[in-house]
């Protein structure tokens, strides 16, 4: 089979799968993605644990070693309904997940992959920086609040795959896709984690402090994180190029059944059980459930609803020392 016939043959699987962009790409090493990653570590030393990890995807080869060619292929999670308001708790391509093995995103990908083992590549999943693939393979550009923008905005997933044979890239434009002084989501981060154009500081961000952050959310950021339960999109609703960019044609398997559950007062009344089986296995991020119900507690106290004091009362008592100040902190943000 020729190289041109390898991408054309796998980008239109792709689409028929349900992808709406792909294309395949060399894999020379990325050098500016090393560059960027150093960069960042020696503005924010105190993250350089987060970074070093990223740091082993500057050649492919390091993952794969027969890799030939890079498969990039993006997925438009903004044809889902939402609903409840849920997204004001949690960031859209968690709800959307293409990792629950129910979700349309899952059997695309799994459709793709045996496609490839039809025509006898062998590949690996992931190992170079996605993003970076994408700008490299066309398929979208650098925000500068460091999402990929595409022709249905930022709210795309980017896939990549290694395999073991060479493959034409089909070369394609790139621009910035700001418009000329938009710093409207720099503007609107809220914790400041966003500090200028491509440049985040990674422990002061949503997401972060969600769910991977161990210990007590540090009291300087509690107020701006709003009600964020798990991840964030403010840098992304505010964008004017995600504007008309969600249609909300489909459901998603099994978010209606489960919405309700994800406000902060249900978080707060749930049991380790129901925690464990509906909301970890969707949100694998943080199996801790203390983590929740804390995120939980600093959402409902920013939300300001003094129906809910008696859950604060309650949890001034829990025998986790993460809710017992989490509790105390909201009772006085209430009574502010
Ligand atoms: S995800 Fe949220 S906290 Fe992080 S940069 Fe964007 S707006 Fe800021
Ligand atoms: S808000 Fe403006 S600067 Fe930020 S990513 Fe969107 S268009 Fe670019």
């Amino acid at each position: 089979m020729t190289k041109n016939n390898i991408s054309q043959k796998i980008i239109q699987k792709a689409r028929d799968a349900g992808y709406v962009d792909c294309n395949l790409i060399d894999i020379s090493t990325f050098d500016k993605f090393s560059e960027k990653v150093k960069d960042r570590i020696d503005i924010y030393p105190e993250a350089e644990e987060v970074y070093q990890d990223l740091l082993t995807r500057r050649d492919p080869k390091n993952w794969f070693s027969k890799a030939e060619a890079v498969v990039v292929c993006t997925w438009w999670y903004g044809q889902y309904r939402i609903p409840d308001k849920v997204d004001r708790y949690i960031g859209r391509n968690y709800l959307f997940d293409g990792r629950n093995n129910y979700s349309e995103n899952y059997q695309a990908r799994k459709e793709l992959e045996k496609y490839m083992n039809k025509l006898g590549l062998e590949y690996r999943k992931g190992g170079v920086p996605d993003r970076w693939a994408a700008v490299r393979a066309g398929v979208g550009s650098f925000g500068k609040n460091n999402f990929i923008y595409t022709e249905h905005g930022s709210w795309v997933n980017v896939e990549t795959w290694l395999i073991d044979t060479k493959a034409e890239t089909v070369n394609r434009e790139n621009n910035l896709p700001c418009p000329e002084g938009c710093r409207k989501c720099i503007d609107a981060c809220p914790t400041g984690a966003l500090e200028a154009k491509f440049r985040l500081n990674p422990r002061a961000c949503i997401p972060y402090l969600t769910y991977d952050y161990q210990g007590l959310t540090p009291e300087k950021y509690r107020s701006s994180m709003g009600a964020w339960l798990y991840g964030c999109d403010v840098c992304q609703n505010v964008c004017p190029l995600n504007a008309g960019q969600w249609e909300e044609k489909k459901e998603y398997p099994y978010l209606q059944e489960i919405a309700s559950k994800l406000s902060p007062a249900s978080i707060l009344e749930m049991e380790e059980d129901f925690f464990q089986e509906e909301i970890y296995s969707r949100f694998f991020y943080s199996k801790d459930i203390v983590r929740w119900k804390m995120n939980a507690l600093r959402a409902l106290a920013n939300e300001g609803d003094y129906r809910y004091r008696p859950l604060f009362e309650k949890y001034q008592n829990s025998e986790h020392r993460r809710l017992r100040k989490m509790a105390v902190w909201g009772l006085q943000e209430l009574a502010n």
